[in-house]
């Protein structure tokens, strides 16, 4: 393996192979390092994600099982909406991973498994790279034009490179993947409240051929609870799924760590960019990072090929990369985040007035919600059903919201 690439990344998450992907169609030469054995595991997500955009980033069918119900449950409510066609779905992670990695090789990437990344190389105040050890326990020094730090929560490289601390607010999630025989493989639920997710929420993801993800995730350091405790009591202390449950068992135990923080002002520096999870990418609102990594690590790549080729890796030039990713996600992020700090107080009388309002929201403008699709039309939309928000607090969050929206799109415009 030469020592020298174009583009070194860091982390074979989707972000990672995204970004190989696309720096690889530009004709330039692609290096990815994974720590782990294999791509895709040890799975710490549990793929909630939206059909739309599988089919806008080319994601063969069968790597998405279709959901046609979303069921919210808080202490005393229950809203269940439907779709037809679906348009949420739930991927096989490890499938579509490793089908990002046949994409990223197939357009010419080099991708080595179990190599760790451990220091940055610097020269000047700029990433020339970084130092690793390989498959044989040997310490290699890989040189690079451009960096791209794409190793997820833990932002590796960014933080020794000063680009952010470690993260401080974060999801912690557990879950359990069942084998659950007698399980509606077409329904997902959402669960809120302080019996099952206290700061957080509880799902449950069924994902085609009787498998089901039961997961729970709380926001560390707003509460200290441990979520792993509370998985059993989901499977068999909530009226509405003890049947579907019954005769199952977990095949498969994950945990994981999701940002649960503003993203950063500057994503670039002289010779590095952060993608995914690791520039805090991903959305908030629900702790939906996938298709974002993927979105975001595109957009990295093809920034860090453009400065190869016109042979300006400095800050000021991948810049480009901050500007295109706050263009197109920023205020949406913003906003995701702004509800998220808001709903992870809530009391559980709160769930039960939100899930009052969502009652009166159509299936459309619910999945635009949980997308985090925010736009005027959305907010005037939500105002338009429930009237009587005009008088109630809600009113001014709405407004905030309507500002954010405003103060963007004029940003955008004047950008
Ligand atoms: C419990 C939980 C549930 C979630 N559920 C969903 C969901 O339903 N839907 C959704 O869209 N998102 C979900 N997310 C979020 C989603 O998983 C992340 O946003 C997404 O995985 C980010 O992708 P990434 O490529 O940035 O990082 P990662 O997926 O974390 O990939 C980073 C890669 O870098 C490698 N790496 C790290 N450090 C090094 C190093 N030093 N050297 C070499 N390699 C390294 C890691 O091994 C890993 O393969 C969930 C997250 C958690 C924690």
């Amino acid at each position: 393996m030469p020592d020298d690439f174009d583009v070194l990344i860091v982390g074979g998450g989707p972000a990672g192979l995204a970004a190989a992907e696309s720096a690889a169609k530009q004709g330039v030469h692609v290096l990815i390092l994974e720590r782990q054995n294999e791509i895709g595991y040890p799975i710490h997500t549990s793929g909630g994600s939206w059909i739309s955009d599988m089919k806008a980033l080319s994601v063969p069918e069968h790597l998405y099982h279709p959901i046609t119900t979303v069921v919210f449950l808080s202490p005393r409510r229950e809203v269940s909406l439907h779709y037809n066609p679906a348009v949420a779905c739930v991927v096989d992670v490890r499938g579509l991973y490793q089908h990002l990695a046949q994409r990223a090789i197939a357009a010419g990437a080099t991708l080595r498994m179990r190599h760790t990344v451990e220091q940055a190389l610097m020269e000047d105040g700029r990433i020339v790279g970084v130092t690793a050890k390989n498959h044989v326990s040997e310490r290699v020094k890989l040189r690079s034009a451009v960096t791209i730090d794409a190793g997820g929560f833990s932002r590796h490289i960014g933080v020794r490179a000063g680009m952010g601390a470690a993260f401080h607010r974060y999801g912690y999630g557990a879950e359990y993947d069942l084998y659950a025989p007698n399980y509606p493989q077409d329904e997902l639920y959402l669960i809120m409240g302080s019996s099952f997710a206290p700061r957080g929420y509880a799902w449950v993801f069924p994902r085609g051929n009787g498998r089901v993800r039961l997961g729970v995730g709380v926001i560390h350091p707003d509460c200290d609870e441990d979520a792993r405790a509370y998985l059993d009591r989901i499977m068999h202390d909530i009226p509405q799924l003890t049947e579907k449950f019954k005769g199952a068992s977990p095949i498969e135990y994950h945990t994981g760590l999701f940002p649960s923080e503003a993203p950063l002002e500057r994503f670039s520096r002289d010779g590095l960019l952060l993608v995914g999870d690791a520039g805090g990418h991903g959305s908030t609102l629900v702790g939906e990072g996938i298709r974002f990594a993927i979105y975001s690590g595109q957009m990295g790549g093809q920034v860090a090929a453009e400065a190869v080729r016109a042979g300006d890796t400095s800050a000021a030039f991948l810049a480009r990369f901050d500007k295109r990713w706050h263009a197109r996600f920023g205020r949406d992020m913003d906003i995701a985040y702004m509800i998220n700090k808001r709903i992870s107080t809530y009391s559980d009388l709160q769930w039960d007035s939100a899930l009052d309002l969502m009652k009166r929201l159509t299936p459309d403008q619910m999945a635009q919600a949980l997308r985090g699709d925010f736009s005027a039309s959305l907010v005037m939309g939500i105002l338009a059903r429930n009237p009587a928000l005009i008088v109630s607090g809600g009113k001014r969050f709405l407004d905030l919201m309507l500002e954010h929206i405003n103060k963007s799109t004029l940003a955008s415009a004047e950008g």
